[in-house]
């Protein structure tokens, strides 16, 4: 039965305090969208002429409800998780990942932040972004998705917050995930890798009782890196027209690239959807008659205002260092567990960012971006010690950027924010 919860849950909090953002709206004129589905239907509105737009926000719209309503009915098993690197090993157990991180993305609970606030009294410093997602849990404590995958790559917040949720009835399985060593050359890489196999084999374990079907996951492997092509080929083909997708519905591709939402032979249809309409499509100009060729690097942010601004002004995101890595290829000759180990020791979040700085350098090369954002949300030292070094090294080569601060809000970003925005692209048209 949904819902049942044996677990002793917190009272439901009586009144909610609202605390102060950590920064003002900005103020918006009539008419502009105020939360993320008024984002997402201003954006379906200006691509009316794309069929593939509209049903990547009718996927992404209905991810959420229908994993949690298979879930519920018995006809598919879900499962939070990271949802960034995780799909073959979960498709492979016959589950659903339900992706944490993109939750306020698809959900647009205003009150989420505030109700972690008042549930936990978190400290005014906590990352916005592990706030919101206990209120977010808060309000699915009764649901009936209830195991928990949790990859401990990110950030020690957000590894206290899974800890903190099992007392709403959350059912989680840790997995220690090493971070991929400067110092020992292969011998220590391999430890390491043995070890992380060791842990997702424990997954597998968790989800299903019994150990991964190695050929299912090797067809898993099979179709994320076919998919990857697809979406390499997307970003190629706006690199000649730029317009005709613009920045949230990429954005919303990219989040989709780790999970499907939910939905593998949907999402590859829809890839070969865009691939079919990009090659057919008439070249989109700029309003404003110039294209200002971008990168975005960072968190993928919540504050879809920030993506607007930048298509307004005639800018165009062409590539994106997020940690979604679709620049990368899974190895399928040796044994999946394994190849999903080295991924994510070779990965954006656990690598280190020295090492990551060759991937960025290729990605401006490749769409002849002539600047860049980083994007990272306020209170976070983990990202921002990221950013800081891509930021120096960048500057170095004279290549120009912005560093944005954003924050895990629903909402319009901030008047400040969005100034900075402006200011950039208008500075390189
Ligand atoms: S924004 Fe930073 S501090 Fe917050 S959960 Fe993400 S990595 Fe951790």
């Amino acid at each position: 039965m949904c819902g049942v919860n044996e677990t002793p849950v917190r009272a439901e909090p009586k009144a909610i305090v609202l605390h102060p953002r950590n920064s003002e709206p900005a103020a918006l004129p009539a008419g502009e969208p105020r939360n993320q589905l008024e984002y997402i239907e201003q954006s379906r509105q200006a691509h009316s002429y794309s069929k593939a737009v509209q049903k990547l926000f009718d996927m992404a719209l209905s991810y959420m409800p229908d994993a949690e309503k298979g879930n519920h009915e018995g006809r598919r098993k879900a499962a939070w998780s990271t949802g960034l690197m995780e799909a073959p090993l979960l498709y492979a157990c016959d589950t659903v990942p339900m992706a944490v991180y993109d939750l306020g993305r698809l959900t647009a609970a205003e009150d989420a932040a505030d109700l972690a606030n008042d549930l936990f009294d978190m400290p005014k410093e906590t990352c916005s972004m592990v706030g919101t997602l206990l209120g977010e849990w808060y309000m699915r404590r009764n649901n009936s998705v209830k195991k928990v995958v949790a990859l401990s790559t990110i950030c020690e917040p957000l590894n206290m917050g899974y800890e903190m949720i099992r007392e709403f009835g959350f059912d989680i399985h840790r997995v220690d995930q090493v971070i991929r060593p400067v110092h020992g050359g292969e011998e220590r890489l391999n430890e390491m890798v043995k070890y992380l196999v060791s842990e997702l084999e424990d997954v597998a374990v968790f989800l299903t009782g019994k150990p991964v079907d190695e050929t299912r996951m090797r067809f898993e492997i099979k179709r994320l890196n076919r998919c990857m092509a697809k979406f390499r080929r997307i970003l190629r083909l706006r690199v000649d027209n730029p317009l005709y997708i613009k920045s949230l519905p990429v954005l919303f591709l990219l989040m989709g690239s780790a999970h499907y939402f939910g939905k593998p032979e949907e999402y590859e249809a829809m890839l070969d959807q865009f691939i079919d309409e990009l090659t057919q499509a008439d070249f989109v100009p700029s309003p404003l008659g110039k294209i200002v060729p971008l990168t975005w690097v960072g968190a993928r942010g919540l504050e879809f205002g920030v993506f607007k601004a930048v298509d307004d002004l005639g800018g165009a995101l062409l590539s994106w260092f997020t940690p979604n890595p679709y620049d990368r290829i899974w190895n399928e000759d040796i044994p999946p567990l394994e190849a999903m180990a080295r991924f994510i020791l070779d990965y954006f979040v656990t690598g280190s960012p020295v090492n990551q700085i060759k991937y960025i350098e290729k990605m401006i090369e490749e769409t002849g971006s002539k600047g860049m954002f980083f994007y990272t949300y306020i209170g976070c030292p983990y990202g921002g010690m990221h950013v800081e070094l891509f930021r120096n090294h960048f500057h170095q080569k004279g290549v120009p950027s912005s560093f944005l601060e954003g924050s895990w809000q629903v909402g319009a970003p901030s008047g400040q924010l969005l100034t900075r925005v402006r200011a950039f692209v208008e500075m390189l048209s």
